[in-house]
């Protein structure tokens, strides 16, 4: 049996005796992509066939960008000043969340996450006017695709290892190298690319450019799936490419200082997503455990089920609890690095248990793709290693540890 469908209605909170943590303007905005999530999108799942093992093309994934503009979604993340909400991070993360938690295939897409606004918001203050009107713009209002280009098969982990480099020839730079593992490039039309100025191979001098997937000598090279089926990840093979000098963001040398500078929170925004789809694994077990009898009884019945429930329930209320401690944290002013490396290094690490006890409790049917929790198991796998591994996050949580007085 497949469970991949989001029709049904609305689930209802898991303990309802809890209280909204977020503002008012937050559970008015969950209410209504709610509402967008199970209704309209749902259908359009439905009527061309996607679910999380059949991902969306282009076209498609271009009619739920402008759809969710129009429903004034898609650029929420943004500041007021770029059409956006200018959310709290503590409502951000609760909106996430909540659109995670629908189980739906096109939760990336409702405010852009892979390919829109999240890319290029924290770009702004950097960006020249050309930037701003040229890329910027046109990503918040869904006319343009971007994605997000560092990994290189030198540079994963060691961020700043960056082998492509960028050469300045007149008021062209010509980029050379190769980026692995981009999320969204297959049908992105730019990248934010970061490419080495260095003249000295032995010096490490990342910059930032706006690259034209398009151009000549720009491949994309999709045709791979991760673990979890989706065909949204793939290299850019950068071949003698002329970027016009105008595509630089910032000053050079800064790139890695824009990617990374927002680390504390973009870390902690991947905490929802991995708690929401948690939740998703958790609803479906309780369910399964409610539903199936065997010896005479519903399995939910036996103590071992309730305490592998009991357990599920325990570690996603802990890790949301370091999420939103976190969140309110970075509202209050702070920069809380390592609790925001804590957040991921826990949120990733129980959402898998929570996963894995999911398949647990459905026996054999767990095992068996077109089952939730099957799909959730792998994806929930990958957040363990996507965005700073578990073993980098912990290098952050020792590091501050130790250097504080
Ligand atoms: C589906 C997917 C989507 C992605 N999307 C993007 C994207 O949009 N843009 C982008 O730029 N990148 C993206 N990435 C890349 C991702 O961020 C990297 O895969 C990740 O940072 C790990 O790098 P790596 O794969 O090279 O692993 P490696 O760095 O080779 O790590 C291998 C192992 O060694 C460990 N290790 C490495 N260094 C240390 C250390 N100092 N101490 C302890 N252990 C260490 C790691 O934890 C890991 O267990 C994506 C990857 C995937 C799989």
């Amino acid at each position: 049996m497949n469970n991949h469908d989001i029709t049904s209605p609305i689930p209802a909170p898991l303990f309802p005796g809890v209280p909204f943590e977020g503002s008012p303007q937050a559970a008015e905005l969950i209410t209504r992509i709610n509402e967008y999530l199970h209704g309209e999108l749902a259908a359009l799942a439905r009527e061309h066939g996607i679910d999380h093992e059949n991902s969306p093309g282009k076209a498609l994934l271009r009619q739920v960008w402008k759809r969710s503009h129009a429903l004034g979604f898609y650029g929420m993340t943004l500041p007021p000043q770029m059409g956006g909400l200018g959310l709290s991070v503590l409502d951000h993360v609760l909106v996430k969340e909540a659109i995670y938690a629908s189980g739906s295939p096109f939760a990336p897409h409702v405010f852009g996450e892979l390919s829109g606004p999240p890319r290029v918001g924290a770009l702004a203050r950097v960006a020249t006017p050309f930037q701003l009107q040229n890329f910027i713009l046109p990503v918040a209002q869904a006319d343009m695709a971007i994605c997000f280009a560092l990994t290189e098969a030198e540079a994963g982990s060691d961020a700043g290892n960056v082998q492509t480099h960028a050469v300045k020839d007149g008021d062209h730079y010509v980029l050379t190298g190769e980026k692995r593992f981009i999320s969204g490039s297959p049908f992105a039309d730019y990248a934010v690319l970061m490419a080495s100025t260095a003249t000295d191979p032995a010096q490490r001098e990342v910059s930032a450019f706006f690259v034209d997937l398009h151009a000549p000598g720009v491949r994309v090279q999709a045709g791979y799936k991760t673990m979890a089926g989706q065909t949204s990840t793939g290299n850019i093979a950068l071949d003698g490419a002329r970027v016009p000098a105008t595509h630089l963001i910032g000053e050079p040398g800064r790139g890695l200082a824009l990617a990374l500078g927002r680390i504390t929170v973009n870390r902690l925004l991947h905490c929802p997503a991995m708690l929401g789809l948690a939740q998703v694994a958790l609803r479906d077990a309780r369910d399964y455990a409610q539903q199936r009898q065997q010896f005479g009884r519903a399995i939910g019945q036996f103590q071992a089920i309730q305490h592998m429930l009991a357990d599920m329930a325990t570690d996603w209320a802990a890790a949301r609890g370091l999420m939103l401690a976190t969140a309110r944290q970075i509202d209050a002013g702070g920069d809380p690095r390592a609790q925001a490396a804590m957040a991921k290094l826990f949120c990733s690490e129980a959402a898998f248990r929570i996963a894995d006890r999911a398949v647990q409790i459905h026996g054999g049917e767990g095992i068996v793709q077109g089952r939730r929790v099957e799909f959730l198991f792998r994806m929930l796998r990958m957040y363990r290693v996507l965005t700073g591994t578990s073993e980098i996050q912990r290098n952050t949580i020792a590091k501050e540890l130790l250097a504080a007085p």
